[in-house]
């Protein structure tokens, strides 16, 4: 199925509330969304996220915001932050989608430092089967880290913020040409190097989340600077186990900052992560 319709949405069904956080190209609200014909029956809104992207468009502009959109739309899974529909007829520009209440990981995990490694791990196992799910979609995210995952009312992770994804055509890499800002702490260094990223490239990344969700999303590398992170790895230092993450969480790091070809594809650690929650008690001892 390669075709999918925009579902647009008339802007009139649309009720913003309040803003729940601000992005390079816009901000995100709380709104109602009413269904689309009136009766005289009471019904409910439906409690959605819209981002309304600002003008001008910044940066790549409408690419991304298709980009966007074109992912959302595609992949249907419990942990990749669903799409409801878009407002493209009129500006401003809207994105409307699943409302996560708990917002970005980064701020559950730095609100949350007493998690219990089982609240931990399921946080990986469910980012770990979002990116399972687009990666079957021949979608590569390219911007994987704590800060673009969404957490819903049931503290279920959703794998978000697809501005920089790209959808791949045959090969297993995607040449990146523009020079925008990419959070270097999370890219793998062969695509910090050639500037291509892949597969292979998102799973470093996911190493690294993993990483941040043991650490309270503390900056990886913290103490380093961006301009020395490349040679530091390059010398073949890796992030440091943090304190309480057990020896299997974090070999399961450890492989995802191999060389490219050894890395673990996500529906392995899809499976390494669903039986290491199957199994605490063994598991989990440090
Ligand atoms: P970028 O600037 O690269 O687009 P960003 O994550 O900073 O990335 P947005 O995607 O615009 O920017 O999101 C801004 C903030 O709004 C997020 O950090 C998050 O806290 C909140 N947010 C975004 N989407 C949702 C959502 N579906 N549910 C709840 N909160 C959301």
């Amino acid at each position: 199925g390669e075709a999918w319709s925009l579902p647009e949405i008339e802007r009139r069904r649309v009720r913003i509330l309040e803003p729940l956080g601000e992005g390079a190209y816009g901000v995100v609200h709380k709104a109602f969304l009413f269904k689309e014909v009136v009766s005289s029956a009471v019904s409910l809104p439906q409690t959605v996220a819209v981002k309304v992207f600002r003008l001008p468009l910044r940066g790549a502009g409408i690419r991304d915001i298709l980009a966007e959109v074109s992912v959302l739309g595609r992949v249907r899974n419990a942990h990749v932050v669903s799409l409801v529909g878009v407002i493209t007829t009129e500006f401003p520009l809207c994105i409307v989608m699943e409302l996560c209440t708990h917002g970005s990981l980064d701020g559950v995990l730095r609100r949350h430092p007493g998690l219990f490694n089982s609240a931990r791990l399921l946080m990986a196992h469910d980012v770990s089967c979002g990116m399972e799910a687009l990666h079957a979609q021949c979608i590569i995210h390219r911007d994987l880290a704590a800060r673009n995952v969404l957490v819903d009312a049931s503290f279920r992770c959703k794998v978000a913020d697809f501005g920089h994804a790209r959808r791949v055509d045959g090969t297993t890499e995607h040449s990146h040409a523009e020079t925008d800002r990419f959070a270097i702490r999370w890219v793998a260094p062969e695509a910090v190097l050639t500037r291509r990223f892949s597969y292979s490239t998102d799973i470093w990344s996911f190493g690294v989340l993993m990483w941040e969700i043991w650490s309270h999303a503390v900056l990886p590398y913290h103490g380093i600077a961006n301009d020395d992170i490349l040679s530091h790895i390059q010398e073949g230092n890796v992030l440091a186990r943090p304190q309480d993450c057990p020896k299997r969480v974090y070999n399961l790091m450890l492989s995802c900052w191999t060389e490219p070809t050894a890395r673990p594809a996500f529906p392995v650690l899809h499976t390494s992560l669903a039986a290491l929650l199957d199994d605490p008690g063994t598991a989990l001892s440090p």
